[in-house]
């Protein structure tokens, strides 16, 4: 079974994909955990591009230059990780995957949800999550939550964070069977019980 969280930065979905781990793992279930960008040692390579740009050159990089890095490190992320793994029956759960292209790179950025979407679905070869959590928040406030110095994206402003995160919230209104809103604003607590509840159905 293939599961993503996605959201905006700071809603949480790093200690959610832990819950859902422990609890996936203490049901006898073997779990990957994995991420977006950077899931790969390739990926690795390129999350350091894509967050602080090139050494020594410009912190621009172009937009469709942008989405072709991200689609690279998912494809590679795809082959490398994904695939073999729920070939053999793992559960994966990956802290962000192709929804988030389709919100920072189209939704934030300028270009199209239609271009980006076939560029991942390309990418990928049309591999998409069984069930993806959408942490909801206001990235207003979910940026004063970062523990980092910010990367490139995380400086892009207001209005490119409000972008994404309507982005988000478009996606996940036109794709109900996949996605699962959770309110990322309340306690931990509560995410995890709307989590918990959810995936008893899924499995
Ligand atoms: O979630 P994480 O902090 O690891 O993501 C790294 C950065 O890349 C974040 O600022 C995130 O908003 C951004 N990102 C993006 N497009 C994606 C995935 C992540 O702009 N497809
Ligand atoms: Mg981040």
């Amino acid at each position: 079974i293939f599961i993503s969280f996605e959201g905006v930065d700071g809603a949480g979905k790093t200690t959610q994909v832990n819950r859902l781990r422990d609890e996936l793992e203490a049901m006898g279930r073997e779990v990957v955990v994995t991420r977006e960008p950077g899931g790969t040692p390739l990926g690795g390579a390129i999350r350091k591009l894509l967050l602080h740009g090139v050494p020594g050159g410009s912190a621009d990089i172009a937009p469709r230059a942008e989405a072709l890095l991200f689609a690279a490190d998912r494809a590679q992320h795809v082959a490398e990780v994904i695939r073999p793994a729920l070939e053999r029956g793992a559960v994966v759960i990956t802290d962000r995957y192709l929804d988030s292209s389709l919100a920072y790179q189209a939704g934030g950025r300028e270009l199209t949800a239609d271009e980006v979407r076939s560029l991942s679905m390309w990418a990928t070869n049309g591999l998409l999550p069984a069930r993806t959590y959408l942490l909801d928040m206001d990235p207003a406030l979910s940026h004063t939550r970062l523990d980092h110095d910010e990367d490139r994206m995380e400086s892009a402003g207001d209005a490119f964070q409000r972008r994404t995160r309507q982005a988000f919230l478009d996606l996940a209104a036109g794709e109900p069977d996949r996605f699962r809103v959770i309110d990322a604003s309340g306690t931990v607590e509560n995410m995890w019980r709307a989590i918990r509840a959810d995936i008893a159905d899924l499995l």
